[in-house]
């Protein structure tokens, strides 16, 4: 699942090939907005907000997307003759670019005053310009009873981390993923490495938070259950966490992390 830096970089890639310039053509491939039209429209800007793309136009829309599980959006020249696909949802374009949205899991045309509706919930963007960790930690401390796995998943507490990084944060700070936020010692230095974990990705796609970018050696713990800990030789485990029904994977080393 694309996690905040992948968005961020999205929707940096979205932003340089279409704000400022005339849409020349849109293509909602969902029922619901089968005849919305930006024909004409000028494209403001895209930005991200936790995981959330906000395209947004001079005449006050907003197209709010979703990557969720599989979603993917790809900037290709204007001219260059795309594949058709059942798989695309949503086709943006104009006199030099077309962008191609694959799989949302999320299209939807909002007005750009609204947005509130569906970002409004989300805690403080980890890669917004917004960013404030005091606000964060204090999200995170408001439910001392929960698994701190679970906290840094919810984006309500602060928004962009996926389970890759929760699972690297967690196994760099020695915290065991089913330790209580109230029992987390420096909740502080968590939100700040996540942080920087975040934006040391941001400008490429695909995560690394070992320092090392090779295929295989990106991840302390995320992806290596049954492998043996890069740090201490134990064997990192696997499993799963979270509320009934929202229960998402977890990597840690027992002997690392407490
Ligand atoms: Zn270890």
């Amino acid at each position: 699942m694309p996690e905040g830096d992948v968005v961020w970089y999205t929707a940096r890639r979205l932003h340089e090939a279409l704000a400022g310039r005339t849409l020349t053509r849109s293509d909602f491939r969902v029922p619901r907005l089968a005849t919305a039209d930006l024909t004409g429209d000028v494209v403001t800007e895209t930005v991200s907000r936790g995981k959330h793309l906000l395209t947004r136009t001079k005449n006050g829309l907003t197209v709010h997307t979703h990557l969720r599980m599989d979603g993917s959006w790809r900037v290709r020249p204007a001219a260059e003759k795309i594949k058709d696909s059942h798989r695309i949802r949503l086709l943006l374009a104009n006199e030099d670019w077309q962008a191609i949205g694959y799989q949302l899991g999320v299209v939807e045309l909002i007005r750009t005053s609204e947005e509130k509706k569906v970002t409004g919930h989300l805690g403080p963007d980890l890669l917004g310009p917004d960013w404030d960790r005091d606000e964060a930690v204090r999200r995170l401390s408001a439910e001392p009873h929960r698994p701190i796995g679970e906290a840094l998943l919810n984006q309500r507490n602060l928004a962009g981390i996926g389970t890759y990084f929760a699972a690297e944060m967690l196994f760099l700070r020695g915290t065991d993923p089913w330790r209580l936020v109230g029992d987390v010692e420096d909740l502080y230095a968590l939100v700040d490495l996540g942080h920087r974990l975040l934006d040391a990705n941001k400008t490429r796609l695909g995560h690394a938070t070992t320092g090392d970018t090779r295929s295989g050696r990106e991840s302390w713990v995320y992806g290596r259950a049954g492998r043996l800990c890069r740090r201490c030789g134990t064997v990192i485990r696997r499993g799963e966490q979270g509320p009934p029904g929202q229960e998402r994977l977890r990597f840690w080393c027992p002997n690392c992390q407490k």
